[in-house]
């Protein structure tokens, strides 16, 4: 493997050396992805927002899309992380420099790509001014982002179910839209977003005890009471459909933000780097 290339003195507030010895399985990882020669020029973080997370997430997409952003002179590596120790998980996305389409200045960074749009929050101030300087707003953007196939690394246009050229197969977003259809959060443990899915079957719940409560108490109630409390339960169960129904939608959507594996997940140290992979097709 390559050695890094001489890091620049400070890194927007993180110095190269420190992140390794802070992050040893984020850097790891950050190693094997870089091609030979490829330079570091910025290692920061953010929340990857997307629409459908904004929409009917919101606060809780903190939670789930703690983003890496490694940034070379070529490319920007979102690598998926969780907990205060950035571990990598899920899947990393690779985006053009080219394709960055407009940096908007405090309180947030936003990056906007030609076909698909990724937008990076809470980027730290060094971050966001390296992020804007190469940016030309005269420029029009080319390519879009890619998913890189957590294995080899080799980028994927699209979703596909397995990697041509190592054979991992990844987790498929009808799956888990189906999984959170039938159980609402399920789909989204199974593409690794647990709190998400957690918060997302409590929501279920509470509107199916009220379902069962409203139809217990309906048993010991007579004439317009017993309308009343027919129609809660009504009510409450139109609500609890619609939440599978939103649930099942909402996972499939998110199941199309990067490719997970489905037998792990993204590996630390991965088996294989890229230069000992045959040529790209
Ligand atoms: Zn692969």
């Amino acid at each position: 493997m390559e050695p890094l290339a001489e890091p620049a003195p400070d890194l927007a507030g993180l110095k190269i050396a420190a992140f390794e010895s802070r992050y040893p399985k984020a850097a790891t990882l950050m190693r094997a992805l870089l091609e030979p020669g490829e330079k570091i020029s910025l290692v920061t973080t953010g929340w990857r927002s997307t629409f459908v997370d904004d929409v009917f997430l919101g606060f809780p997409t903190l939670l789930s899309n703690r983003t890496l952003v490694i940034g070379t002179e070529r490319r920007l590596l979102l690598i998926r992380c969780g907990g205060r120790d950035l571990e990598p998980r899920g899947y990393v996305n690779e985006v053009p420099r080219s394709a960055l389409l407009a940096a908007m200045p405090v309180p947030f960074m936003s990056l906007f790509t030609t076909a698909g749009t990724i937008r990076l929050i809470g980027v730290p101030g060094p971050g966001k001014r390296s992020l804007s300087k190469d940016h030309d707003p005269d420029a029009r953007p080319k390519g879009q982002p890619r998913y890189l196939c957590p294995a080899c690394f080799v980028a994927h246009e699209r979703y596909v179910p397995e990697c041509w050229r190592c054979g991992t197969a990844f987790r498929a977003p009808w799956r888990a839209g189906l999984r959170s259809l039938l159980a609402p959060g399920l789909g989204d443990a199974y593409l690794g977003s647990f709190a998400v899915g957690v918060m997302t079957a409590l929501t279920a719940a509470f509107l199916w005890l009220n379902v069962i409560a409203f139809l217990h108490a309906a048993q010991s109630v007579t004439g317009s009471q017993a309308e009343a409390v027919g129609a809660a339960a009504s009510g409450f169960l139109a609500l609890a459909l619609g939440a599978h129904a939103l649930a099942g939608g909402v996972s499939w959507a998110r199941g199309f933000k990067g490719l997970i594996a489905t037998t792990a997940e993204l590996p630390a140290q991965p088996a294989r780097v890229r230069g000992q992979w045959p040529a790209a097709r």
